[in-house]
């Protein structure tokens, strides 16, 4: 007991480095999947795209914008999601360590509590972890440029996959499939899909092209009771879209998301 008046909380307390993210610049927190090859598999999720899973990842979206009023937007794909934070925010003063962790842990719980919402018949195996940075973007356009960067990625990935799970599924091996589209073009890969498998790219679910787009919208005026009178509200809404965000129209049609 007598050691406790040694202790000098201020010396200690120096040792503490906060990093805290650059003043007016939009903060994206990426969340991804850790071993989510492996925790798909285990899962036994459909390939190449298992709609469930995904359901599942923008659920958990959802929850995570109704939860933190400063996200403004978010993107996912895959076993990923791109947090977009209005650049004026000053959510834990903008301490990258506090941001980063509260939105992972957030989501990963909501990924727990919901997984039998959407796989109702499926046993959680094992607890999933998702990793998390921060990144700040300085501009309107450098943050467009790095959301349209994911939804390329997004397509790139899914034109690979859905090439790669056709061929294998119609009796190739894995290495063998991949050694097909290696140096492949996207119009090869169209064409292989249209050729031997008879699939037209763009007539697949727009989910699995576009990723989820989840943003606030106005919602149409409700007339809620307060005190036993009708006042009318307009209430926000979260809602999941799959649409191009790459193209300038998504972005003149909703300005007030990087206003
Ligand atoms: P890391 O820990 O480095 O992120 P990872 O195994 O999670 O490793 P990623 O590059 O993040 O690798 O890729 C995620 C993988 O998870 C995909 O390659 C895919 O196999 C699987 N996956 C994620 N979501 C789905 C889904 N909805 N349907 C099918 N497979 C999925
Ligand atoms: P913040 O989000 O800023 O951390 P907080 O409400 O979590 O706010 P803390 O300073 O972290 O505040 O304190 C945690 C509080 O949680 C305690 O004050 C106590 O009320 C409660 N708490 C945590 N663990 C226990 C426990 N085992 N038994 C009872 N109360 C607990
Ligand atoms: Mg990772
Ligand atoms: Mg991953
Ligand atoms: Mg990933
Ligand atoms: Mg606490």
């Amino acid at each position: 007991e007598e050691d406790v008046g040694k202790i000098k909380p201020d010396y200690v307390r120096s040792f503490l480095f906060e990093s805290k993210l650059m003043p007016c610049t939009w903060i994206v927190i990426r969340i991804d999947g850790c071993h989510f090859h492996r925790f798909s598999e285990v899962h036994e999720f459909e390939k190449p795209n298992d709609k469930q899973a995904l359901n599942l990842m923008n659920s958990c979206a959802v929850a995570v914008l109704e939860e933190f009023q400063d996200i403004t937007f978010s993107y996912g794909v895959s076993d990923e999601y791109s947090f977009v934070l209005k650049k004026e925010t000053l959510f834990y003063q903008r301490r990258a360590s506090d941001i980063v962790s509260v939105i992972v842990s957030f989501f990963t719980s909501m990924y727990v509590m919901k997984w039998k919402e959407f796989f109702p018949y499926k046993d959680l195996k094992y607890p999933p972890a998702f990793d998390g940075r921060a990144v700040c973007y300085p501009s309107s356009n450098i943050i467009r440029d790095y959301l349209a960067w994911r939804q390329v990625d997004c397509h790139i990935n899914n034109q690979y996959n859905t090439c790669f799970w056709m061929l294998v599924m119609s009796g190739n091996s894995k290495s063998e499939a991949q050694s097909y589209l290696k140096g492949t073009q996207t119009r090869e890969k169209n064409e292989l899909l249209i050729q031997k498998f008879g699939i037209d790219y763009n007539q697949l679910p727009i989910m699995f092209r576009q990723g989820s787009s989840v943003f606030r919208v106005e919602a149409e005026k409700t007339v809620a009771f307060e005190n036993g009178s009708p006042a009318e509200k307009l209430q926000n809404k979260v809602i999941v879209t799959h649409c191009n965000i790459i193209e300038h129209s998504f972005w003149k049609e909703h300005p007030s998301i990087l206003d």
